[in-house]
């Protein structure tokens, strides 16, 4: 980040990463970069155009060819070193997150760390990528299966998790032998930056880990570019949908993750000081800008009255500030966002929804100038209301008030999204049938936002996964590998001459 936009605009520009350097974009077009809690441009980001893409495509290629073929022992050095550096360094990557996402500093380390699980389960490649034999299948013929890596692999980021989200696919891709381009969102372009130095100071070869940064044109640079053979993409279900769609159109390995609407299932028996805090946690941590927030409260009858009471008593001493100065909860990521956000306590109300708690015009500890909404609480939501059923993705929490179990499930499964859900309950009867029945991707039981940790996989069903491979864990490894059988006669002193049939085992 060195580089002024032009003449007329002064702002630093983000750059691209290529070949183990910063590339000074020659494009012309960027994009404005804010500090959310100071309202202001504070950057530029660089929007990449087609020589630019052919360039970290170049990059990433170089990459592959080295790193490809380096022994496992070798790559796994580099990522122990790098969960090191992470791990003592991951403040410098906070403060950045914070300050262009506009996230509290405490959850930016916290993402943080749930991307340093990936990279401390890549740290064990040399056991994932393990193949499978069987001796003796056929008369002196043994069977074995090898994973080898795709080549160029690109990585499509969503703004709400800068780090954690290309971490949950990176340290695999790596570890499995491939090279990375990553293209981040643009709106906090500058902690992919700051991980591409970190991956050169642990001592990865140039270019397997490169960083293009745009817009529409890159991803669809990345997108149609032969020599780019899988994409991880994170975002909006229709950007999911046209990614996955574009890529596999070009024969390409796509897994696109899409949004959500989250429900928290509560019934009648739940310990409410739990759900209180886990539904103020799950609903307004991060402002709600979290794929696994929960955004509609289920409440089973006659729980909701005394629900919403220990919700409200919660909301008050909320801190909604600066994200570095130790508050609660920081403002959206944009102005534009924000209003958005706000539009919709209006649709709501004028659907026919109470609003119980408004977040318009809350106090806060930071810049007037700041893009902020506070907690807002929504009673009585109709299910018709676009308030429910779109993705809001802010400080908003509905709550849906059902008469029994059944009712609320079918709710849930009526959903277009199906990425994470929870049930608060005593009864493990009740839990373990809604586990059973509910068609959703990730389930909590007492647990608000369940994201499963790095051995297992990450992704939901319906309108937030297209694809059928989800993010890390097993599901992980076989994305980022291809497979290879190889059948072996050795040695083979009787073969039996020449035979036209199709091989038959004997
Ligand atoms: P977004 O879809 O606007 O952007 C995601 C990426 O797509 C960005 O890199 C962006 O540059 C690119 N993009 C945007 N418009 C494009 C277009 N027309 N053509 C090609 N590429 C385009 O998403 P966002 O606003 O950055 O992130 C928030 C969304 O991400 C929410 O919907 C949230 O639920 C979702 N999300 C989902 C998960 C999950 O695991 N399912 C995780 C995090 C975020």
């Amino acid at each position: 980040m060195t580089t002024a936009n032009s003449a007329e605009n002064t702002s630093p520009v983000v750059n691209h990463w290529f070949n183990g350097a910063e590339h000074v974009s020659q494009s012309g077009r960027t994009a404005p970069v804010y500090d959310p809690a100071l309202g202001v441009e504070t950057k530029r980001v660089a929007l990449a155009d087609q020589a630019e893409i052919e360039a970290a495509v170049a990059s990433a290629q170089a990459g592959f060819e080295q790193w490809g073929t380096l022994s496992l022992a070798r790559r796994q050095a580099v990522l122990f070193k790098f969960r090191e550096l992470l791990n003592e360094r991951k403040g410098e990557l906070a403060e950045i997150i914070t300050s262009e996402h506009g996230k509290v500093v405490s959850d930016a380390l916290g993402e943080i760390s749930r991307g340093q699980e990936v990279v401390e389960y890549a740290c064990g490649m040399a056991d994932h990528l393990k193949g499978e034999y069987s001796e003796q299948v056929s008369t002196n013929i043994d069977v074995h299966s090898i994973r080898q890596p795709l080549g160029v692999v690109g990585i499509i980021s969503p703004f709400n998790f800068p780090a954690m989200v290309p971490a949950w696919f990176f340290p695999i891709a790596i570890g499995a032998g491939n090279a990375v381009i990553l293209k981040p969102s643009e709106k906090d372009p500058s902690a992919a930056i700051w991980l591409a130095k970190l991956w050169k100071e642990a001592g990865l070869p140039d270019g397997v880990f490169t960083v293009l940064n745009g817009d529409k044109e890159a991803v669809d640079g990345l997108l149609d570019h032969p020599l780019v053979k899988a994409i991880s993409f994170v975002g909006s279900t229709p950007i999911a949908q046209y990614v996955y769609e574009r890529g596999t159109a070009h024969g390409k390995r796509v897994q696109a993750l899409g949004g959500a609407k989250n429900h928290m299932l509560v019934l009648p028996d739940a310990d409410l000081d739990l759900t209180a805090d886990s539904a103020i946690n799950a609903g307004f941590g991060s402002a709600g800008e979290r794929c696994m927030a929960i955004s509609v409260v289920v409440a089973v009858e006659p729980v909701a009255d005394a629900l919403i009471e220990k919700i409200v008593e919660r909301m008050g001493p909320l801190r909604v500030g600066d994200g570095r100065r130790g508050c609660d909860m920081g403002p959206l990521v944009t102005k534009q966002h924000r209003d958005k956000v706000a539009g919709y306590i209006d649709v709501a109300a004028n659907d026919g929804a109470t609003v119980v708690v408004d977040g318009r015009g809350i106090e806060v500890d930071g810049d007037e100038n700041g893009f902020w909404l506070g907690p807002t609480l929504l009673d009585n939501v109709p299910t018709t209301s676009a308030a429910y059923t779109d993705e809001i993705f802010g400080p908003v929490l509905s709550v849906v008030r059902v008469q029994s179990f059944d009712e609320g499930v079918a709710l849930i499964n009526a959903g277009a999204f199906g990425n994470g859900t929870a049930i608060f309950t005593s009864d493990g009867g009740a839990a373990r049938r809604f586990t059973h029945e509910i068609q959703v991707g990730m389930i909590g039981v007492n647990v608000p936002i369940p994201v499963p940790v790095a051995t297992f996989s990450f992704g939901g069903w319906k309108a937030s996964l297209f694809g059928d491979t989800k993010a890390h864990g097993a599901e992980g490894v076989k994305f980022f590998t291809q497979l290879k059988a190889i059948t072996t006669r050795w040695p083979d002193p009787s073969h039996g001459g020449v035979n036209l049939g199709f091989p038959q085992n004997d």
